[in-house]
């Protein structure tokens, strides 16, 4: 009889695993066709498992992601709707540690940090091709006011571009010194592995920075970015899975490499010439999505992972100091602050 129960108990639990597995399969199947997007943008909190990055940095996800508080001392995280203030620990860590070196010494009173990651990271709904292991963030080129902006204005406050209208070299009435000695501090950092500003602002430092120059080779030029620089972290010890990017160059990255942004790649394009024959219309192609299984393979357990109860638990926990931030004194900003315009429309910022 025993015996018969026991088989019994078996056969149930084998049909009990199969029952489980043929869910799992289902699931996935499900998701599958669903743009990773869509599972990771709707994602509100981490995945609660160690910190652990998976892939690269514009295909990938990571785990143990903690948020920037919305203020600190030196900083103020700004489009808090946007659900982005999430990275890797070291990722907080550093633009902490930004923060406090900048104001202390080179006269940048803090800094409006602007989307790092979705909490578990992963291609976004909107912007960014980048941005998905949690190791880069956007930290805007305009300097903190010295007060704090309304959860509103965090929303609607544009960014101010160093460039000067419609040019590519930066403006002298807005760029200034201080803005070189922010992006030359970051630069000079071990844990991070390049930084990505607007030619003219590289050209700008290339020209004008009379410091130590062995970190201006991780300033690199790119399209955009100069509202903002995107400052972007080495893969962390730990995560054997992360992907490292290709090592920066190590000359200045003055000379040619630099000129050729000028001469090519940010000249106006001369107006095409019309075409003779009329072309077929073309097939309007269908997008691709990024899925799931196009995504390394542990990134579908980081989606799965639970979370932590609630945001504040996963959120940056220093001294005291840090979480409640010292009252709004009245720093004396070395800028005189422009007009603050709202944003006509969503820029994406890579
Ligand atoms: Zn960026």
């Amino acid at each position: 009889m025993a015996g018969l129960m026991a088989a019994a108990k078996t056969a149930g639990r084998l049909i009990a695993a199969l029952l489980l597995g043929l869910a799992a399969v289902s699931q996935v199947v499900a998701s599958d066709t669903t743009p990773a997007k869509q599972l990771f943008g709707n994602k509100k909190l981490p995945a609660q498992l160690p910190p652990q990055v998976h892939g690269f940095y514009s295909k990938g996800c990571f785990s143990g992601g903690i948020a920037i508080p919305t203020d600190g001392p030196h900083w103020q995280a700004m489009r808090l709707s946007r659900n982005r203030r999430w990275g890797h620990p070291q990722l907080i860590k550093t633009i902490e540690k930004l923060s406090r070196e900048a104001a202390e010494k080179d006269g940048w009173p803090g800094l409006l940090v602007g989307d790092l990651s979705q909490p578990r990271g992963g291609p976004m709904l909107t912007g960014h091709a980048s941005h998905q292991i949690g190791l880069d963030a956007d930290i805007w080129l305009t300097p903190m006011p010295n007060r704090r902006f309304t959860a509103a204005e965090r929303e609607s406050t544009s960014a101010i571009s160093v460039l000067k209208v419609k040019s590519v070299v930066t403006d002298p009435v807005i760029w200034t010194d201080a803005h070189g000695r922010l992006i030359m501090r970051a630069a000079g950092y071990p844990e991070v592995q390049r930084i990505l500003v607007h030619p003219g602002i590289k050209k700008k430092l290339c020209d004008s920075w009379k410091g130590d120059r062995s970190a201006l080779n991780k300033v690199r030029p790119y399209y955009g970015h100069h509202y903002h620089m995107h400052i972007r972290l080495r893969c962390p010890k730990g995560s054997p899975n992360c992907k490292p990017q290709n090592a920066v160059p190590s000359d200045s990255g003055c000379g040619k490499a630099l000129d050729w942004w000028f001469d090519v790649a940010l000249k106006p394009k001369k107006a095409a010439k019309p075409k003779k024959k009329a072309e077929k219309p073309k097939k309007p192609r269908k997008p691709k999505h990024t899925l799931l299984s196009d995504l390394p393979a542990a990134c579908a357990l980081v989606l799965d992972a639970p979370s932590p109860s609630s945001e504040a638990e996963a959120t940056l926990k220093v001294s005291g100091t840090m979480t409640a931030f010292a009252p709004v004194k009245a720093i004396r900003s070395p800028f005189s602050m422009p007009a603050l315009v709202p944003v006509p429309k969503p820029r994406p910022l890579n």
